[in-house]
């Protein structure tokens, strides 16, 4: 048995007339007098193909063992289908069946199983329509990002895991010193002797890839990272994740507007891409999980993005009249109800927000000139709220030490990243995007949970 494989896909857009071998999981069966219908699938397409078998043609003690789940190959010739949706269905005359599946006990049986129920059995729900739509969208997106910053001359970097810097206050950390305690919110090695812990200093799980990314953009240029995250959210939301993959763009000589730029063409590219290549797993999101899920995207990948201030956009909400639950005014953090309002009903169009207050912002974001606001640019989409958060980064070493010192943290911590501003320091800018977040945006699906095969939550670290 080769691994070069006809998949279903292939046989599908097949021409009638060929003997073939077709290789899958048992979806369903019905059987009428005389004949048995088949629906296989093998997670290369959404469609099935449907295998007929006519009384006779293979053994009936065999055709027993054909049950939902049940793992086979039916070999046989492609011929014409009668059915409406299928232009050919397999006439088959031979069956190997790889492993059974006892109807009594699969779990993956009921048809409209609960999303919540189907994350219980994570290890099977691949096999059904969403899950392997979701997870075909996936493995498409993956590869549309890397094209996407690969076709603009972008190298593809690894930053690290396992980090002693503590990022940027992102998030709360996972710990990966065994040696580690907490006390008034800092951490300490349990350890007399550093010498005596594995890193001689306290390690955690990576936050985000950011200020490692710089140090290789004011070394390469365009550089990306698309890699795991991890962040110890004790929150039983349905849009965060304690393992998530984030992407993290960072360019030299670039500025914000730039960055706006790229953001901009990104997820352009990325959501059309997707729109061509996985055409019937999202016409299937469409149809069953979001209604204007095609009429959104197509209109994200065609209409020019708004591009506003933070301070004009508090102003559109306060003249907005809308009973918000959050309140509006300038140096609140927005809430999705407002980001949601802006793009829904003030714009009709993904927004992005500039020169956003510097206290609710990070301390490595450059600062303007009226002391008050910072560089940020957020880019916010109709149905989703905030999707990419990025900046143009404080190059100048005086101002970022001064932010770091005002904000009460220890420039000792930062030397590495100080340095940077010390020597060939240059403008230079990034975003982040959550790739979970993206995938909930072009799937329509309502739990961040339901776009990663394993989820990693509170209390859930199953498989
Ligand atoms: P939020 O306010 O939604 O928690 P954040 O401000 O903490 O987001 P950033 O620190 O800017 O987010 O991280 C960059 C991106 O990573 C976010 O825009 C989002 O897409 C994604 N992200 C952040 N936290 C999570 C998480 N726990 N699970 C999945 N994705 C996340
Ligand atoms: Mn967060």
């Amino acid at each position: 048995m080769d691994y070069r494989r006809t998949y279903l896909r292939d046989l599908l857009a097949s021409e009638p007339g060929v003997e073939v071998s077709a290789y899958g999981w048992v979806k369903t069966r019905r059987d009428s007098k005389g004949i048995h219908f088949v629906q296989i699938n093998d997670g290369s397409c959404f469609a099935d193909l449907q295998v007929v078998v006519t009384e006779g043609a293979i053994p009936e003690a065999a055709m027993r063992q054909v049950t939902t789940g049940a793992c086979v190959r039916f070999d046989g010739k492609l011929v014409a289908s009668p059915a409406a949706g299928q232009a050919v269905e397999l006439a088959a005359d031979g069956l190997e069946v790889y492993g059974s599946a006892d109807p009594a006990t699969y779990p993956m049986q009921k048809k409209g199983a609960s999303f919540e129920f189907l994350r219980e059995i994570a290890h099977f729900r691949a096999r059904g329509n969403t899950f392997g739509a979701v997870f075909r969208v996936r493995n498409a997106a993956s590869d549309a990002v890397h094209r996407f910053f690969q076709d603009r001359g972008f190298l593809y970097i690894h930053t690290p895991i396992i980090t002693a810097s503590d990022a940027e206050g992102a998030g709360a950390m996972f710990a990966v010193s065994p040696n580690l305690t907490v006390e008034d919110g800092k951490y300490a090695l349990k350890v007399s002797d550093p010498a005596d812990d594995f890193f001689g200093k306290p390690a955690f799980l990576t936050v985000s890839g950011q200020l490692e990314a710089e140090t290789l953009a004011l070394a390469m240029t365009n550089v990306y990272t698309f890699g795991p995250t991890f962040r110890a959210e004790n929150s039983n939301s349905t849009r965060h994740l304690a393992e998530f993959w984030m992407i993290e763009p960072e360019m030299a000589f670039c500025d914000i507007v730039g960055n706006m730029n790229l953001a901009e063409e990104f997820l352009k590219d990325v959501i059309g891409t997707l729109l061509d290549r996985c055409a019937a797993d999202l016409e299937f999101f469409n149809k069953r999980i979001e209604p204007d899920l095609l009429a959104t995207l197509g209109h994200v990948v065609e209409s020019p993005f708004e591009r506003m201030t933070y301070t004009e956009a508090i102003r559109l909400l306060e003249a907005s009249g809308e009973p918000f639950e959050f309140p509006v005014f300038w140096g609140a953090d927005l809430q999705s109800e407002h980001e949601r309002w802006l793009t829904e009903k003030k714009v009709g169009r993904p927004v992005i927000l500039t020169d956003y207050p510097k206290q609710i912002k990070a301390f490595y974001m450059k600062q303007n000139d009226d002391g008050k606001t910072v560089r940020a640019m957020d880019v916010l989409a109709p149905r989703i709220g905030e999707i990419i958060g990025g900046s143009q980064r404080e190059e100048r070493l005086d101002v970022l030490s001064a932010r770091i010192r005002e904000m009460g943290m220890d420039p000792d911590h930062y030397g590495w990243y100080l340095d940077l501003r010390r020597f060939g320091s240059a403008p230079h800018a990034g975003f982040g995007l959550g790739f979970e977040r993206l995938l909930l945006y072009v799937t329509g699906m309502k739990n961040i949970r339901d776009v990663i095969p394993y989820h990693r939550a509170p209390g859930q670290a199953d498989f």
